[in-house]
């Protein structure tokens, strides 16, 4: 079984004491590969530094979280924008919304929003989008690029059918699910069995939002197996054809080359 956790934070602090250890448990789970979504301009040398040591497995993404926009964005944004160009990266993210917090960054989320997107366009990369209670003004902002080559993944999807249906429209744009999927209240039941089957992505978001039976406690990698199995069984399909398919949808939003480890 070969699985992509497609948004994993595996180079933050939270793993410095067992990072090893925790990526052989993916690698040994069948997750071959780890796609990294950078946070702010803190976090970008870890990242790289992960990425450059697991160089076919560890795959990095740039980009501002919307968590981490406020009025000098513009001055954080510029550091990523050189790492984004720097090195082999495979998408911009994660970027997006987010109004969890509040609606005091709102005017500045949304500008970082556009100038992030106008770099995904200006590549042809896709975006990693993080969006919390924002579905408004994120549809707003994607319904201004509806006639552009852009395509990305809604990362940590929790909107309901409705929210559904709307990205589906796009034609363009993935699920990426993960922890939330297994909680009893996550509300995901109801929605993942009506989503394209060729536009569901698997993650983590470790350190954050551990699948059942893990819940509360740090998430890991290897746990995109446990996703996985919660996935079949949403789709009442085999473990092996849902590994399959994902992982060919992320191949293809990505665009990655097929997977052969290197030799020993
Ligand atoms: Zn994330």
């Amino acid at each position: 079984m070969a699985l992509i956790d497609t948004h994993c934070h595996a180079y933050v602090s939270a793993f410095d004491a067992d990072r090893d250890a925790v990526l052989r448990q993916a690698f040994d789970a069948g997750v071959d590969r780890l796609l990294l979504p950078n946070i702010d301009a803190d976090s970008v040398d870890a990242l790289l530094a992960l990425s450059q040591a697991h160089p076919d497995r560890c795959l990095p993404m740039m980009g501002l979280h919307p968590c981490h926009v406020d009025a000098d964005w513009e001055t954080h944004c510029a550091p990523i924008l050189e790492a984004l160009d720097a090195h082999p990266c495979i998408a911009v993210g994660e970027i997006g919304m987010d109004l969890f917090r509040g609606r005091q960054t709102r005017e500045h989320q949304i500008a970082a929003f556009h100038a992030q997107i106008g770099w995904a366009l200006e590549r042809d990369l896709p975006v990693v989008l993080h969006v919390r209670e924002a579905f408004e003004d994120t549809f707003a902002v994607l319904d201004q690029y509806t006639d552009t080559a852009l395509r990305g993944v809604f990362h940590c999807f929790t909107g309901g059918r409705a929210e559904a249906e709307k990205v589906a429209g796009y034609g363009s744009f993935c699920f990426g699910l993960g922890g939330v999927t297994t909680f009893k209240n996550g509300g995901l039941d109801q929605v993942v069995p009506h989503l394209p089957k060729d536009r569901i992505l698997l993650e983590t978001d470790s350190p954050y939002l551990a699948p059942v039976p893990h819940r509360g406690k740090r998430n890991e990698p290897a746990y995109t197996a446990l996703v996985a199995q919660r996935v079949a069984d949403l789709l009442e399909r085999p473990l092996a054809e849902v590994a399959i398919l994902t992982t060919a949808n992320a191949e293809r939003l990505f665009r990655l080359p097929a997977f052969t480890p290197a030799a020993p």
